[in-house]
């Protein structure tokens, strides 16, 4: 498997590559300036599950703010720099745990070779990024439009042009909002190094259409083993980033732990507000740390057995519903007080 043979990088306390966990990311959007308001994010983000935090630093201000943000947080920080390379080096000497650029609007080799001075003197990792939106000119004249095969070949030329400076402690990332245009690059890529991906679909959208495209793309590239870690870009809040994200591991068994909740359609035989419920107790078991299935289920005809399959099950009735544990109904319970009743099971779990 291409993920086990990757190489390790090590950006904080955190290892992205060689086989270790898919690390989970996600960037905030809050003005990095606003040290308040970032670090209020972050703790939000990582007590939701994000493993490594990403901040645009678009500005010197933005640059020397991290060093207040990264004493009052826990999880590595990545610092996200565009075209100015001195903001590359002061994120790094305000404490970055690694930064992503784009060595290709970072300016000439004199410039890059300032920042990779800085990166290697401070072992800090860079995520070299290319994007399908800013692929040069030349590789799309080449490869006769934007292709899987010119985004690999850029990002291969950036990481030789780092390679040739004396530093190989990267990560790769390769992003078009093409899904299928995405994954091939990843396919075409893994063949060809070793280095860690960062996977994701760029721009995929608003949480509709982001979360249907990521969780394609990221589960046609996962799932053959490439990828080592991944963020799911929404045009939404970076807390469903983080959801959509554990989602979408668990899903593909990439990551253990977790309530996951089934629940049945609806149809004409539902008696009870299923839908309203499902979404409830999808948001209940939020805080729940155990690693079991829960099934909602409309009716007493089929739920029952179709929640069998789960560890606990609701089956609706009219205006009750029943609860059922490994197959066996447990209990009958008013409507309303189902939601408080799954909770408190929950709560006091035993197999
Ligand atoms: S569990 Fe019952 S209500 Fe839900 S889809 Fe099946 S038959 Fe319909």
């Amino acid at each position: 498997m291409y993920r086990d043979h990757t190489k390790v990088i090590r950006v904080g306390d955190k290892k992205i590559g060689g086989g270790n966990p898919v690390l989970i990311q996600s960037m905030t959007n809050t003005k990095t300036e606003n040290v308040e308001q970032t670090v209020a994010q972050i703790l939000a983000l990582e007590q939701a599950g994000c493993d490594i935090i990403r901040c645009a630093v678009p500005t010197m201000e933005a640059a020397k703010a991290l060093k207040e943000i990264k004493k009052q947080i826990h999880i590595p920080l990545v610092a996200d720099i565009h075209f100015d390379y001195r903001l590359a080096i002061a994120a790094m000497e305000n404490g970055a745990d690694k930064i992503r650029i784009n060595p290709g609007n970072i300016g000439n080799t004199e410039r890059i070779k300032a920042v990779v001075d800085v990166a290697k003197e401070r072992n800090i990792p860079i995520r070299v990024g290319v994007n399908s939106g800013s692929l040069e000119k030349e590789l799309v004249e080449q490869y006769h439009g934007v292709t899987a095969e010119g985004l690999v070949e850029s990002a291969l030329d950036k990481v030789h042009i780092i390679e040739e400076l004396g530093y190989d402690n990267l990560v790769i990332s390769i992003k078009s909002s093409d899904v299928l245009m995405c994954a091939k690059a990843h396919e075409l890529i893994a063949e060809k190094t070793n280095y860690p991906l960062h996977v994701g679909i760029t721009e995929a959208g608003t949480l509709y259409s982001g979360n249907i495209k990521s969780a394609i793309g990221l589960g046609i590239i996962l799932n053959q083993g490439i990828g080592d870690t991944i963020r799911v870009s929404l045009t939404g809040a970076p807390l469903e980033e983080i959801k959509s994200a554990k989602r979408i591991l668990k899903t593909l068994g990439l990551r253990k732990g977790g309530v996951e909740v089934v629940s049945c359609p609806t149809c004409g035989r539902t008696q009870i507000d299923l839908i309203g419920l499902a979404n409830k107790v999808e948001t209940m078991v939020q805080d729940i740390p155990l690693d079991i299935k829960v099934a909602v289920m409309g009716c007493v005809v089929n739920g029952p057995g179709e929640a069998k399959e789960a560890d606990i099950g609701i089956a609706g009735g009219v205006g009750v519903g029943l609860l059922i544990k490994h197959g066996e109904i447990i209990k009958k319970v008013p409507e309303e007080e189902l939601l408080d009743t799954l909770r408190e099971e929950l709560l006091n779990w035993k197999k």
